[in-house]
């Protein structure tokens, strides 16, 4: 069946979880994981092309200018972007492109690319979502307040998304995500191009059959 590739957008509040959840689908499943840059430091342990490429604030500001980027947001006094060629090339050849973003950028991808998917993941209530920052251990307590603060203004946009996820046992909420990426992958608007062949095979069998 000729399925056209899905871009898929996960969003979710600082310290859900996303990047383990995300990881995990592309462990199991066939998704292609586009690896946003950044000004911000790497994290102890992140390596550079892999988790993010790192860039000084003059590289990005190139990178925009030379609209290396299909967005680019900037999120507690740090640039982030999605690289244009890596994604562009990914869903020509077919294949599902998930994009970790925040939700400016989400916004943007929804303009840009109205089939997109749109994922928002949360975690089971507020203090959860405290904790799972706290117990992080990688920031220090102002970034914490900080990231709270944005979580609580990015409530105003969950509705915009298509679907919304609860992180709370992480195995469940990848079988969630991709059960989610699944069905939109069997919509009938995303097989457009299987409908007109099995139209013409038809017509043609149809024509052969001699009643
Ligand atoms: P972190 O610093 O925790 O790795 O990421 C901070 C936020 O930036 C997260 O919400 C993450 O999803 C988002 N982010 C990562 N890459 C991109 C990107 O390329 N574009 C946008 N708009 N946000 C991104």
């Amino acid at each position: 069946m000729n399925k056209k590739g899905v871009l898929i957008v996960i969003s979710g509040f600082s310290g859900v979880g996303k990047g383990t959840v995300v990881k995990k689908l592309v462990e199991k499943y066939d998704y292609s994981l586009s690896v946003s840059a950044t000004t911000r430091q790497p994290r102890p342990g992140e390596v550079d092309g892999k988790d993010y490429h790192f860039k000084t604030v003059e590289e990005f500001e190139n990178l925009i200018d030379y609209n290396g980027f299909i967005e680019w947001a900037q999120y507690v006094e740090n640039y982030y972007g999605t690289p244009r060629k890596y994604v562009e090339d990914e869903l020509a050849k077919g294949k599902n492109v998930i994009l970790e973003i925040e939700v400016q950028g989400a916004m943007n991808i929804k303009e840009q690319y109205p089939d997109a998917v749109l994922i928002f993941l949360t975690a089971p209530d507020g203090n959860t979502l405290k904790t799972r920052l706290e117990s992080r251990g990688t920031e220090d307590t102002k970034v914490i307040a900080k990231r709270l603060k944005r979580a609580f203004e990015e409530t105003e946009d969950m509705s915009h998304y298509d679907y919304l996820v609860v992180n709370d046992d992480l195995d469940i909420c990848v079988e969630h995500v991709h059960a989610v990426i699944l069905a939109e992958s069997f919509k009938t608007a995303k097989n457009i191009d299987y409908i007109s062949n099995m139209k013409e095979e038809l017509s043609k069998i149809r024509k052969e059959i001699t009643l």
